[in-house]
Parts: C-alpha cells; structure tokens; sequence
C-alpha cells in the first residue's frame, strides 16, 4: 500500500510515484477536512486527496498538501429502495476491505469487484477501478451520489439529479474536481459465487468467447489469464449460487494456491526470470500448469479479491470487445517476434457499456487487457509496443494504471472530454487540485477566461 515515511515521503504501492508534500492532513471530521482545503487552497498551495496509494501513476502526488482520508471511513446512512437495491452512504476514505465487511454485516454487497480492497473507495471510483462482466459496470457506475469538498470550501451534495455535471467528475475524475467527503453506493443483497477456475488451451478460450451461451455472456463474472510465450490460459468463471450452496474451498488448498503458488513460488518464478531472462518461456509453462483446476462456493467479495503480495508494474487497456482476439494476436506476435521476456501473465476481463463522461467503457461493450512486468524487470518497451497495438482499436487506457496519453489524444477517445474539462475549470478555476500529472492528462487547469484567450 502506500507508504508515509517518517519524514512526510510518500511513495505508491508500486514505487512508481513519490512526494513531499509541504503538509500531511489526517482530517478526523468534516469540517477538518474543509479547513484544511480552504487554508491550502488560500496559501496558493495544491491540494491532493490520497486513498491507498494503489495507483501506478503520480496522480495523487502534490508538493502541497496531501489529504489522507482514513479516517473518514464510518457507515453514515442505509436506505432500502424500490427492487430491492440499498443507497448506503459511507465515509469516502473507507477501504474497500471494510466497506465489504461492513455490507456483509448488513447483510449486503457491491454487485461487482476488482482483484484486492486495500483502496479507498474513493481512490477506486475516481479512477474507474473495475471488475469482470458483461452485463456490469465499474465501481464508479455503483456510485448514485458524492459529498464533495470544493477549492473555496463549500461542501456540495451531488447526484445524476443535483449538479450532474459536477457529479460526473466527483465519481470519476481523479480527485480534479475537489475531494470526496462521502460517497453512496447502491448495492445488492448479500449473495454467494461459485468460483470455477481452469487452466485450457488459449486457442479453445478464445473460439468459446462470444454467443449468448459463450464464456463471456454466459457467466456473471469471466475472466482469463493467458501466459506469454504459451498458449495456456487460466480462466476463471465466478456465477451466482443459493445462498445454502455451501462448499468452501479447503483451507490447505487455498493456501496452497493463494499464497503459495499465486504469491511465494510466484514470487521466486519472477525473480528467477529476472536473473535468467531465456528461463521464463518454460517458467510461465509450469505456473501454467501448476495452478490447477477448483470449485468452490463463497461470498462474493471473498471470491472477486485476492492478495497481491508480488510487486509489479501494470498498465491496463480497455478495448472494443469484438477487438479483442485481434489485439491479442497482435500483443502474442510483437513478444515473439522481439524476444521480449515477459513472466507475467496478461489478465482480460469484460464490461457492459456505461455513460460515465470518463468511463473507459463509455457507450461501448469492453474487454480490458491488463500487462504487468515484476518490478525489477524493464516495462517501458513492452507496455508501449501493447500501447500502440491498443491505440489500433481506439483502446483507452486505465486512469489508475501506466500509460503515455496526454489530454489532446484522450479527447478524440472520450465523446464528452471537453465537458468534462468545462466542468474542472468552473469547479476549480485556480488549478488547487491540479498536479502536472492530472494537466498532462485533463489538460493545463486554468480559468476559462484564460482558456479562451
Ligand atoms: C495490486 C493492485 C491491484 C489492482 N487491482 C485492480 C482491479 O482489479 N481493477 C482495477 O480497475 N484497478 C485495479 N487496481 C488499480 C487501483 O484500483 C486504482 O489505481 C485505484 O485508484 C487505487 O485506489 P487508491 O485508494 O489506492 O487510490 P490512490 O491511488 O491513492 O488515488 C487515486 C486517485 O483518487 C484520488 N482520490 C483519492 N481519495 C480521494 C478523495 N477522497 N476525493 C477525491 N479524489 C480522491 C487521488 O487524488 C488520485 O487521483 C489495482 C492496483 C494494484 C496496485
């Protein structure tokens, strides 16, 4: 997770991103945190609001004032609705790890996941963490209403109803728009999931993807794992079960492939291949195959998360989903072809299309490849090979995660990026929740009487 060093360095959870901000703020309520934006942004300093540090990128770093919301994390609100959702408003600074425990007291849960809950819920939703499937959306599509923290202090309700446009980016815009006091989720009844995993040929994967009854839309939650330099892929089916489908995965096997295999062996495959980089074809070969096959039945949030104990670099690329095959093939020829050595597997996951201003499935059905590289082994040329491969097919990358874009390509990728940038500057005309990261990619934050000038 991310780390705050005793002399007020912060680094992220991939040591891809560092600060020194001039002022660390813990703020304990409300109106601590409206303070400390209002001096911040008063003292002409900018303001950064940081969840877990999960993100790849410098997006929540600042030289001023780093905003930790920790312990903003309580259950303020739990109200059924019609069809049986709940609206549950929680402190924007809870971890993903104790809003799903604190669901599950009430007998509640998100509809759907990423991998791990180390985030905030905040830091999830604003940079449009997902999970898998194709008839669901990200976090940010669970979120119905966010209690913003303006540049000047003012604390905003917002909704698809109550400033929509401001609601757009405080769901999903990087912390731009100012910080996240409060967030309201509509979740679902508690439910259970088989999880299926299995390793197959990458070739029948592939051929099994698409039809009514195919891999992706028919189950609830698909998701596969294919290993460079094979054709071996793991795939993962998670669908919903009876809540008295009870049969829990053996202790000793789910160490065994959780920590042992998924954390420690890999672990050691990795740094193996980094000191001999012509072993990892026949490394990826034995993870391959030594993760086997298993069924079992949990809560949800035990089967969507996992732990990700190996440190790595990840960039991630949301495309068409009826691209997808072609950018595999694509990604699978350039590693053969240039002997690149990549010990990482490249995860793919599915999403129904939404209409989040910034969503990376924004009005189109999605497949997200996802490239990681173990942190002591070079990225730069593998990611962006995958990059321009990604860029063929109008691919968008993950907000939270590596890539090279800057504002004037991601406009021709976003339909309403410029509102979104019209947005950010009304809300925040003096740049205070600015960085030259969030410029490079939203574009340099001034007043629009500047801009037009
Ligand atoms: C091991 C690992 C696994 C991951 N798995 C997944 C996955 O399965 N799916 C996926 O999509 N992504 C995944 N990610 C990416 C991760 O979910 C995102 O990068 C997410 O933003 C991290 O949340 P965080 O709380 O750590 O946010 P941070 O990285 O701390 O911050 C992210 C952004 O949110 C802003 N922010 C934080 N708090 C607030 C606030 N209160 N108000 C306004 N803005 C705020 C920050 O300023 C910053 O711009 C993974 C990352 C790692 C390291």
């Amino acid at each position: 997770m991310g780390r705050l060093a005793a002399t007020g360095t912060w680094q992220n959870w991939a040591r891809t991103a560092s600060a020194s901000p001039r002022r660390v703020l813990h703020p304990r309520d409300l109106g601590e945190l409206v303070s400390g934006v209002r001096d911040g942004a008063s003292e002409g300093l900018r303001v950064r609001p940081v969840g877990g540090g999960h993100s790849f990128t410098p997006v929540a770093v600042t030289d001023g004032v780093h905003i930790r919301l920790d312990a903003l994390d309580a259950f303020e609100r739990v109200a059924p609705q019609d069809h049986g959702t709940t609206h549950v408003t929680v402190g924007a600074g809870i971890r993903l790890g104790a809003l799903n425990a604190g669901l599950a007291e009430r007998g509640l849960a998100m509809r759907n996941l990423g991998d791990i809950d180390k985030q905030s819920v905040a830091g999830a939703i604003s940079t449009g963490t997902h999970g898998t499937g194709a008839r669901l959306g990200g976090l940010a599509t669970q979120v119905v209403g966010a209690r913003l923290v303006t540049a000047d202090g003012a604390v905003l309700e917002t909704s698809a109803t109550q400033r929509p446009g401001l609601f757009e980016l405080a769901r999903l815009g990087m912390g731009s728009v100012g910080v996240l006091a409060a967030v309201t989720l509509e979740v679902v009844p508690a439910f259970r999931l088989e999880a299926r995993e299995e390793p197959w040929p990458l070739e029948d994967v592939l051929a099994q993807l698409d039809g009514p009854d195919g891999l992706v839309d028919g189950n609830d939650h698909f998701e596969f794992y294919w290993f460079p330099h094979t054709r071996r892929a793991l795939t993962k089916r998670n669908n919903r079960v009876p809540d008295d489908d009870v049969r829990p995965l053996h202790p000793v096997r789910g160490w065994v492939d959780d920590e042992l295999l998924s954390n420690a062996v890999f672990a050691l495959t990795n740094q193996v291949a980094t000191a001999a980089p012509r072993a990892t074809a026949a490394l990826n070969g034995l993870a391959a195959r030594a993760l086997g096959s298993r069924r079992y039945t949990a809560p949800s949030a035990q089967v969507f998360v996992s732990r990700r104990r190996v440190r790595f670099r990840e960039m991630e690329y949301a495309v068409p989903r009826d691209r997808l095959v072609e950018v595999l093939r694509e990604i699978d020829a350039w590693i053969e072809s240039t002997g690149e050595h990549v010990p990482f597997p490249v995860e793919v996951r599915f999403a129904a299309a939404d209409d989040l201003w910034l969503s990376t499935a924004y009005r189109r059905e999605t497949a997200y490849v996802a490239v990681h590289q173990y942190l002591r082994l070079p990225y730069a040329r593998y990611f962006q090979a995958v990059e321009r491969i990604a860029a063929q097919v109008g691919g968008r990358p993950h907000w939270g995660k590596m890539h090279w874009l800057e504002a004037e390509r991601l406009e021709a990728l976003y339909p309403r990026f410029a509102d979104a940038q019209r947005v950010r500057a009304d809300a925040d005309p003096a740049g205070v929740f600015s960085n030259p990261y969030l410029d490079r990619l939203l574009g340099t934050a001034r007043p629009p009487s500047v801009r037009a000038a």
